[in-house]
Formats: structure tokens, C-alpha cells, sequence
């Protein structure tokens, strides 16, 4: 899922770098490819509209920061629009004052509601509440006992009519249910209705009739994401004709190109709640906007750093050391102060595992000491300011003395200061080539 838009989204961003400055047309082309990348991957028009119109206005807006270059300031904007189409913050299922909790599932047949009910039901046992299934999908056969082999599978109980008993009434079942619940000590209630292929009349006041019944304190209304542009139909059909307070997108790991799940929220108003990616109980997780949109944009938890970036650095003085980089005149002062910085934003480690690919280089992250950088910052603090500002005047006696005064041995000092010549060339051959760091995203 969101490959295909997650390839497009990332290369259209990735053309963007090394710009230093961004026009307006620049800006245009990547909205209109940004626009038709997500028309491809079948996220519905007005979705787009509203996805497009925010992002040109904030990028072309004075939304400057200071620590981030223009490219990056769009990623930024990218990504925070689309955490805002797929619902903002994480929403919490409600639980009632008075238990039992009352969860109603709704949506069409082979939506995976009733896989999704062993889901659920796992999941909150897992946090400590005592959840039973209900089956009030009556007309399906089968789809008692298959409620029936889900809760098994779950380790929950199911209520649902005697056997023989004829096709059963579910919304008396429905209100039996809640004796039940209240009887055996249940705080959870998870109500299966039944659905159809299609949308139609009798289904929907079926289960509004059920809903009038138990009052349940959410409404689910759960979407196959595979089913694309008719996700978006059939959700204003469950919206009009039964309502529902949340989603639940299914089959996330189809091969599908993702366009329900970015819209679903959008035009219904409603938050996406949870998320099922296969067919097993466990396949299943609470849905975080934020997340998702990382996902979608190949970024692994890149947000996070960007954000943690711009607290921790110092515009100017970023936009500065920049300068000195591409000039060769890095000293290093600028050096220490950068890595204080870095340093400033989390243990290295949690910063080098947000970046995209992280997951690769695991074994390397797990190897990496963080004492060898205070032993660095030792060295620094053990010199003068003018052998800061100038490495070259580091002699013989002077890395004795620094070798001393800072607890390391002369060849450490040796180590650092014929690193850091090595890095400053490097660094200057890197922005001969690439027309200079930082880009002039400073502060004007
Ligand atoms: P219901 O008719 O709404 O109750 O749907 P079911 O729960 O019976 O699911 C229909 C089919 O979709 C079943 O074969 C499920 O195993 C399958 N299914 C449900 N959720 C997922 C999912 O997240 N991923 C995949 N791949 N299959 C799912």
C-alpha cells in the first residue's frame, strides 16, 4: 500500500533539493505533481483540492524557519498537511463512565468487521478489559460461528442467539446483549452487525435500529481501503444512514493505492481509529496520523528530527558555520558548537534511527558509543580559543598540554585534529560541487 504514491511523493520532493531559493513557480510544479501523484493513487478530488490549495499557501506564506533550507521547509509543509487530511492527532477510543462500553461495528460485507471484532477484542484484553463479542449478523449463514471461531481465536466469549432458534431478531440480541455484559461483568461490548455487498435501505435501518438499541458509546464504521474512490461513497452512505464516530481501515497490506485511506477522514469529518493489515489477530494497531504520513513520504520519523533540529539550532549561527563550511573556514569553535547542538536534540543514536533506512544500519547504531563524542568535546574544551579558531597552530607541545589537561593521549589529539583538516577539505570540495550548504533558508 502507498508505495506507488510514496515513490512519486518522495522523488517530487527530492527534485527540490540543493534549491536554494524556491519561487512561486517552483512551487506551482511541484503542487501540480504533487496533485497528480495523489489523483493517481485515487485519493478523491476535494481531498486533493484542500490537500494542494494548503500547501501552496503555506509554502509560498512567509513560513520561514530559520534551521531549515527551502526544500526542507516544503517536506515540512507536505507532511504536516497530510497528518491534517489523515485526522491530526491520534483519537482514543471512548470508554464509557458506566460500564459496559458499547462498540458497534458497521460497514459492507467482507469489509473485515468480524475479523476486526477478534481484533479488537485481543487487543483490549491485552490492556485489561474484559470485552464480549455479539453477534447480530443474522442473515449471513455462517456468520455466527464464524464470530464464534474468531472470539475462540481471541479468548473471549461470544453472546449470540441459541441455536435453532430461528434467524433470531438482532437487535433483541443486541438488547440482551447488554444483561449479559452487566451479568457476567463484560466492560466491553463489541456488537457485529450484518452487511451487504452493496449499500441498501433495509441493511442501514437494520443496524440503526440496533444502534437506537444499545447506544453505544462508538460507532465504527469500517472500511476495506482496497475498494479505493467507492470507499468514499459508502462511507457518506453509513454516515447518512447509521452515523459512526470513527474508522477503521482494513486490508492495509493489499497491494492498493491508498486513496480511501487519505480521504475517508477528510469527507466524512470522522477520525481514522485503527488500522488492520492482515489476516491474523495481531495484524491490527491504533492509527496515528502521523505515522501514516511519515510512511507515506518515505521519511521514516524524519519530522520529528526536523523539528527537533529547529529547536536545537541556532539560525544564524547555523546559517554561519554553513558558510564557513563551504569556504573552508571552519574552525574548531564552529565544530564543538555544532556537535553541542546535535547533541542537544537526543542521544545520537535515537537521531541516526530516525532517519529513513535506519533499519539497515541497526548493528552499527547498537555499536555506537556516545563517550568517544564527550571525549571529543574534552579535547575542544582543552584548548585555547586562538588553537580553536586556528587547528593549524596545534604543535608538538601544545597537544601535550591539551592531551593532559583533557585526560586523553597526544595520538587521540593527533586522531581529531587530522580528522577535522580532512572533513574541512571535504566539506569544501563537497560545496564547490554542490553550490554551497544551508541554502540561504536563514533568517532575513
Ligand atoms: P465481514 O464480512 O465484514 O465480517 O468481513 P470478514 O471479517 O469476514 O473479512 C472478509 C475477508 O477479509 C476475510 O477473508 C478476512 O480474512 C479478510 N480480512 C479482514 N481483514 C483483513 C486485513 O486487514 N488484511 C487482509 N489481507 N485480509 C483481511
Amino acid at each position: 500500500m502507498f508505495d506507488t504514491l510514496s515513490d512519486r511523493l518522495t522523488s517530487v520532493l527530492q527534485n527540490l533539493r540543493g534549491k536554494g531559493r524556491l519561487s512561486d513557480a517552483d512551487i506551482d510544479a511541484t503542487a501540480r505533481e504533487i496533485r497528480i501523484a495523489l489523483l493517481e493513487a485515487d485519493v478523491a478530488l476535494p481531498v486533493v483540492r484542500a490537500f494542494i490549495a494548503g500547501v501552496k499557501d503555506r509554502a509560498k506564506g512567509a513560513e520561514v524557519s530559520g534551521a531549515l533550507n527551502p526544500a526542507q521547509q516544503v517536506v515540512k509543509i507536505v507532511n504536516e498537511e497530510l497528518v491534517g487530511i489523515l485526522g491530526g492527532e491520534t483519537r482514543r477510543l471512548e470508554h464509557a463512565k458506566n460500564p459496559p462500553t458499547v462498540i458497534l461495528l458497521a460497514g459492507l460485507q467482507g469489509s473485515g468487521k468480524t475479523t476486526l471484532s477478534g481484533k479488537l477484542a485481543k487487543w483490549l484484553s491485552g490492556q485489561g478489559h474484559t470485552p464480549m463479542l455479539v453477534a447480530c449478523d443474522l442473515q449471513r449463514p455462517n456468520a455466527v460461528t464464524q464470530l464464534q471461531v474468531v472470539g475462540e481465536r481471541a479468548g473471549v466469549p461470544v453472546f449470540a442467539p441459541e441455536p435453532g432458534n430461528g434467524t433470531g431478531d438482532p437487535v433483541d440480541v443486541a438488547r440482551r446483549s447488554l444483561d449479559e455484559a452487566k451479568r457476567a461483568q463484560h466492560d466491553v461490548v463489541i456488537v457485529d452487525t450484518a452487511g451487504r455487498l452493496g449499500v441498501d435501505e433495509e441493511m442501514m435501518r437494520q443496524a440503526a435500529d440496533i444502534r437506537d438499541a444499545v447506544q453505544p458509546d462508538e460507532v465504527l464504521f469500517v472500511v476495506d481501503a482496497m475498494i479505493g474512490q467507492d470507499a468514499v461513497s459508502t462511507a457518506e452512505a453509513f454516515r447518512d444512514g447509521v452515523g459512526f464516530s470513527g474508522v477503521v481501515l482494513t486490508k492495509l497490506d493489499g497491494d492498493a493505492r491508498g486513496g480511501a485511506a487519505l480521504s475517508v477522514r477528510h469527507v466524512t469529518g470522522q477520525p481514522i481509529m485503527f488500522a488492520s493489515n492482515g489476516e491474523k489477530l495481531e495484524d491490527f494497531d491504533v492509527f496515528h496520523p502521523d505515522r501514516m504520513a511519515s510512511r507515506i513520504l518515505g521519511m521514516g520519523d524524519m519530522l520529528t528530527l526536523i523539528e527537533q533540529a529547529e529547536q536545537a539550532f541556532d539560525a544564524d549561527q547555523a546559517e554561519q558555520a554553513a558558510q564557513k563550511l563551504g569556504s573552508g573556514q571552519l574552525t574548531l569553535e564552529d565544530f564543538l558548537e555544532q556537535m553541542q547542538a546535535v547533541r542537544r536534540m537526543g542521544p545520537l543514536q535515537n537521531l541516526l534511527g530516525m532517519l529513513p533506512g535506519a533499519n539497515q544500519m541497526k548493528d552499527q547504531l547498537a555499536n555506537f558509543d556516545e563517550k568517544h563524542l564527550d571525549r571529543v568535546q574534552a579535547i575542544i574544551h582543552g584548548m585555547t580559543p586562538a588553537e580553536r579558531s586556528d587547528p593549524k597552530i596545534i604543535n608538538a607541545s601544545r597537544r601535550q598540554r591539551i592531551a593532559k589537561g583533557s585526560g586523553v593521549t597526544v595520538s587521540d589529539i593527533n586522531d581529531l585534529v587530522n580528522r577535522f583538516f580532512e572533513a574541512r577539505k571535504m566539506m569544501q570540495q563537497m560545496a564547490g560541487q554542490f553550490g554551497g550548504f544551508g541554502g540561504g533558508g536563514g533568517k532575513k
